[in-house]
C-alpha cells in the first residue's frame, strides 16, 4: 500500500511510519512541525519508501501519484498545545480533516481518523463505551480541542455515508512512549523529564483524578488492525488499567529514584476526573488487547528521556 500519514513527524505519526514501513508498505507524511518535530523522522531521511512534505493540512493539499489509505493524524495533542494554538486546533480538526477526506475521496483511499477519550468531555459513565456520547463543554479551554474532534468525527461519518467511502475512527487514550515531546506538558513526559533532574513532580489538584496508559507500540499494533477491519463507528483503543496520578507520580519517583517528592499544584479548568476506556469493542472485532505493562513501556520512555535530556 501507498499510505499518506498527516502529522507523520508527530510523536504517534513517527511510529506509524516505522509500522508501515517495516510491513514494506510505501509512506508518504505531511507535517507543519507545529509541534512534531524533524528528529522524529530523521532515521528515515535515507529509506526511497519514504516521502515526506512539509505543509500545514488546514490549507489544501496536494498528493502525487496513487494513495491506498489516508491516516489523519495531524493536530496540536496535548492540553498545553492546544491552549498555546486555539484557532489552528479548531482549523485542523475541521479543515484539515475536510482537506485530508477530500485527498482520500479524489484517491479512492481508505480513510483513518485519530479521534480521542476527549470526546467523551468530562465523563459521567465509566468506563467510557464507544456509544457514550459525552460530557463536553464546548466554550471551555479545552472546547477547542473536544469540538474539533467531534466535528472530525460527524465529518468523517459524513462523507462515509454521503459518498460511501471507506472510513475508521480510532478514540486513543493517554499514549506514552519514545518521541513524546518532553515539553508538551504531558503527564508522562512532564512527570519523567522532572524526576530526571531530580525536580518534585507536580501532581495537579489532590491527584485523585484518574487516567490508564497505553504504551504506543499497543495503540500503532491496534491502529493498524481497526485499518484493515470492517468496523465504520469509532473503537477505543486504550489500555484499561485505570490509576490514579498520585499513584502515578509515586510510581515514576520510584523507578527513577527520584527523592524529591510530589508537589501540589492547580488543577486545569475541565480536567477529567475520571477515564478509562471499556475495550470490550477492540477486544471483540480486532482480537486486540494491550501487551506491553506500565513499568515495561515506562523503562523505555525513561531510557529515550535520558538520552534526549543528555543531548539537549
Ligand atoms: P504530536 O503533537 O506529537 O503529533 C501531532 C503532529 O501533527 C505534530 O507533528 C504536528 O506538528 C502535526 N500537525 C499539527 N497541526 C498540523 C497541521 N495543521 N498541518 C500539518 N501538521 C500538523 O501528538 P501525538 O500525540 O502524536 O498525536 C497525534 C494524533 O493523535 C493527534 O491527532 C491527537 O489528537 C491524537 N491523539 C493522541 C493521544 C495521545 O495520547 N498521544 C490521545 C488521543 C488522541
Ligand atoms: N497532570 C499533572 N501534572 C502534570 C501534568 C498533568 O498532575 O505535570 C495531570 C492532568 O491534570 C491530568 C492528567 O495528569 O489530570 C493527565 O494529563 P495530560 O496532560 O497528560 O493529558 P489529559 O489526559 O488531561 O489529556
Amino acid at each position: 500500500m501507498r499510505i499518506f500519514i498527516t502529522g507523520g513527524a508527530g510523536f504517534i505519526g513517527s511510529h506509524l511510519c516505522d509500522y508501515f514501513l517495516a510491513r514494506d508498505h510505501q509512506v508518504i507524511a505531511m507535517d507543519n512541525f507545529i509541534t512534531g518535530s524533524p528528529d522524529n523522522i530523521a532515521h528515515l531521511a535515507n529509506d526511497s519508501r519514504f516521502e515526506f512534505i512539509r505543509h500545514d493540512v488546514s490549507n489544501y493539499i496536494n498528493v502525487a501519484g496513487p494513495v491506498d489509505a489516508v491516516l489523519h493524524f495531524a493536530s496540536p495533542a496535548s492540553p498545553k498545545s492546544y491552549l498555546d494554538f486555539p484557532i489552528q486546533t479548531l482549523k485542523v480538526g475541521a479543515l484539515g480533516t475536510h482537506n485530508a477526506l477530500g485527498v482520500a475521496r479524489v484517491k479512492g483511499a481508505r480513510f483513518l481518523l485519530a479521534s480521542t477519550s476527549e470526546v467523551y468531555g468530562d465523563p459521567l459513565v465509566h468506563p467510557q463505551r464507544e456509544d457514550y456520547w459525552g460530557n463536553v463543554n464546548p466554550v471551555g479551554p479545552r472546547g477547542v480541542y473536544d469540538e474539533a474532534k467531534r466535528f472530525a468525527e460527524a465529518l468523517t461519518l459524513a462523507y462515509q455515508r454521503e459518498h460511501g467511502m471507506e472510513t475508521r475512527i480510532v478514540r486513543i487514550f493517554n499514549t506514552y512512549g519514545p518521541r513524546n515531546a518532553l515539553d508538551d506538558g504531558r503527564v508522562v513526559p512532564n512527570f519523567i523529564g522532572q524526576a530526571l533532574r531530580g525536580e518534585p513532580l507536580t501532581v495537579h489538584g489532590d491527584g485523585s483524578q484518574t487516567r490508564s496508559f497505553t504504551y504506543v507500540s499497543d495503540l500503532v499494533e491496534g491502529i493498524a488492525r481497526l485499518l484493515m477491519s470492517d468496523e465504520k463507528l469509532p473503537v477505543n483503543i486504550g489500555n484499561p488499567k485505570e490509576m490514579t496520578i498520585k499513584t502515578f507520580a509515586e510510581r515514576i519517583n520510584a523507578i527513577t529514584g527520584n527523592k524529591a517528592g510530589i508537589i501540589y499544584t492547580e488543577r486545569p479548568v475541565d480536567d477529567p476526573t475520571r477515564r478509562n476506556p471499556d475495550i470490550t469493542k477492540a477486544r471483540t472485532i480486532l482480537g486486540w488487547e494491550p501487551k506491553v505493562s506500565l513499568d515495561a513501556g515506562l523503562e523505555e520512555t525513561i531510557a529515550y528521556f535520558t538520552e534526549r535530556m543528555k543531548k539537549a
